[in-house]
C-alpha cells in the first residue's frame, strides 16, 4: 500500500484530538472536555435566517467567494477589530480548516519554510506537510506568549517564506498584546514573510481591547486572515469560514478553493448574514458565560495544585502536568480510564505541548463541577493530593 498512498499523506497522522476523542467512546461513562465545540444552541434568529433560505429554495451556488451582503456584513464586523478588509478581499469558506487549506495550497511548494508556533493548533503543520513544505518551529514563554529569541532567530537563519500566528489561540488561550504586536510589526515590516494570522476566535476575547497584525495597513500586502463562525456563532457543524487577503494573494487562494469545494455552504451564508446583522448580543452572552467558565475552571486547577497559566480567550485552558513525572499522553489515559474524565495530551498540540494537558471549557458550568470533583478524586486516590 505503501507505493499507492503519497508520500506526503503518510507523514501525515490523524488529529490527536480526535484520536483522543474517540478513546472516550470506549470509556462510555466518561465525561469528556476534549472537542473545541460549544454547548451553545445556534442563536435562534440564525436558524430562522437558514429555514427561511431553504423554504425560498436559496440552495443553489453561490458566487465562488461567497453572498456579498455577507461579505459586506464580515467587512463591517472586522471594522470593529480595527481591521480593514474591503467585500471583494474576502472569500467564505467550508470551516476555517478550508480556509487555512486553501490559503497553504495556494502558497506552498515544496520546501518551503513555515514558521510556527509550538504547541499550536494541530492542522497547521498537517496541512504544511502535505503540501511537501518545511516546519521550523518557534517556541512559546512560560506565559505561552511569543519567545522573540526564538522567532527572530529563526527568521535570521531560516528565511522562512511564512510565519502563523494564532491568537487567540487554541490550545492555551493566549492573546496578542499590545507589546507583542508592536514587537511583531517592527521585526516583520521589512522582511519578505507571508503571515498567516488565525483569528478565528476573536470574538472570544476577554481583554478590553482586541490586538491583531492584521490592523496595520502597512502590512496589508503581507497578511492573510483567517476567520471564521463555528465558534462565534456556536455552529461547528455548519462549516462556515472565511479568508480576507488582498488581491495579489486572493486570486490565487480563489482558484484552490474553487477547485475545492466551489463554494461555502448557501443556507449557512444567509444565517451568517443574519448573525452578524441581529445577533451579536447572543455572541456577547455567550462570551461571558465562558468567561465564567474560565474563571471557574482556573480556580479549581490552582485549588488543586496545578501549575497554570490564566488564558485570556478562546476556551481553553493548558495546565503543566510535569509535576506528575508521567507524559501528557499518560496522564491522560490513566484519567481517562480511572478517573473517567477526558482531556486531550498536550503532545496532541506538537512537541512543545509535552509535559501539558488541554482542557476545553466549551461545557457548561454543572458537567464542568463534575469533571473536576472526578479529578480532585482521581488526584487522591492516586495519592497526588496528600501534601496538599
Ligand atoms: N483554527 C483554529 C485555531 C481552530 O481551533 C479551529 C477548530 N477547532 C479551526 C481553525 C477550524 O475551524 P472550523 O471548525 O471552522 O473548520
Amino acid at each position: 500500500m505503501n507505493n499507492i498512498i503519497s508520500e506526503n499523506v503518510q507523514k501525515i497522522e490523524i488529529s490527536g484530538i480526535r484520536k483522543f476523542y474517540n478513546k472516550v467512546t470506549e470509556v462510555p461513562e466518561a465525561i469528556s472536555l476534549t472537542l473545541g465545540q460549544p454547548d451553545f444552541n445556534v442563536p435562534k434568529k440564525v436558524k430562522e435566517a437558514m429555514v427561511k433560505a431553504l423554504e425560498e429554495d436559496k440552495t443553489g451556488y453561490t458566487a465562488n467567494a461567497g453572498i456579498i451582503e455577507l461579505r459586506e456584513g464580515i467587512s463591517k464586523y472586522l471594522k470593529d477589530f480595527e481591521i480593514n478588509y474591503k467585500p471583494q478581499e474576502i472569500c467564505l469558506t467550508v470551516g476555517g480548516s478550508e480556509a487555512l487549506m486553501s490559503v497553504f495550497t495556494a502558497l506552498i511548494n515544496k520546501g518551503d519554510k513555515v514558521l510556527i508556533p509550538t504547541p499550536a493548533y494541530p492542522a497547521y503543520e498537517s496541512c504544511v506537510k502535505l503540501l511537501g513544505g518545511e516546519i521550523e518551529n518557534y517556541n512559546l514563554t512560560k506565559e505561552f506568549a511569543i519567545d522573540f529569541q526564538s522567532l527572530e532567530s529563526l527568521i535570521v537563519e531560516k528565511s522562512p517564506k511564512i510565519l502563523i500566528l494564532s491568537f487567540p489561540s487554541n490550545p492555551t488561550g493566549t492573546v496578542l498584546s499590545k507589546n507583542d504586536k508592536i514587537k511583531l510589526y517592527e521585526i516583520l515590516k521589512d522582511k519578505n514573510i507571508t503571515i498567516i494570522t488565525d483569528e478565528i476566535y476573536n470574538a472570544i476575547s476577554y481583554e478590553g481591547q482586541y490586538y491583531s497584525i492584521a490592523q496595520y495597513s502597512e502590512l496589508r500586502d503581507k497578511v492573510i486572515l483567517i476567520g471564521g463562525f463555528s465558534k462565534t456563532f456556536s455552529m461547528t457543524g455548519l462549516r462556515l469560514g472565511y479568508v480576507c487577503a488582498g488581491s495579489a494573494f486572493m486570486d490565487s487562494i480563489m482558484k484552490v478553493h474553487q477547485y475545492g469545494v466551489s463554494c461555502a455552504p448557501s443556507i449557512v451564508q444567509y444565517g451568517a448574514l443574519e448573525g452578524l446583522k441581529n445577533c451579536l448580543s447572543d455572541v456577547e452572552y455567550m462570551k461571558d458565560q465562558f468567561e465564567k467558565r474560565r474563571d471557574y475552571v482556573y480556580k479549581r486547577l490552582t485549588e488543586l495544585g496545578f501549575e497554570v497559566v490564566k488564558p485570556r480567550g478562546a476556551f481553553y485552558i493548558f495546565p503543566s502536568i510535569t509535576k506528575f513525572n508521567l507524559t501528557s499522553e499518560e496522564f491522560c489515559e490513566s484519567l481517562l480510564r480511572e478517573g473517567k474524565v477526558a482531556v486531550v495530551p498536550g503532545s496532541a498540540f506538537g512537541k512543545g505541548g509535552e509535559g501539558y494537558i488541554r482542557i476545553s471549557y466549551s461545557y457548561s458550568l454543572e458537567e464542568l463541577k463534575k469533571a473536576f470533583d472526578r479529578i480532585a478524586s482521581w488526584l487522591t486516590m492516586k495519592g497526588y493530593l496528600k501534601d496538599k
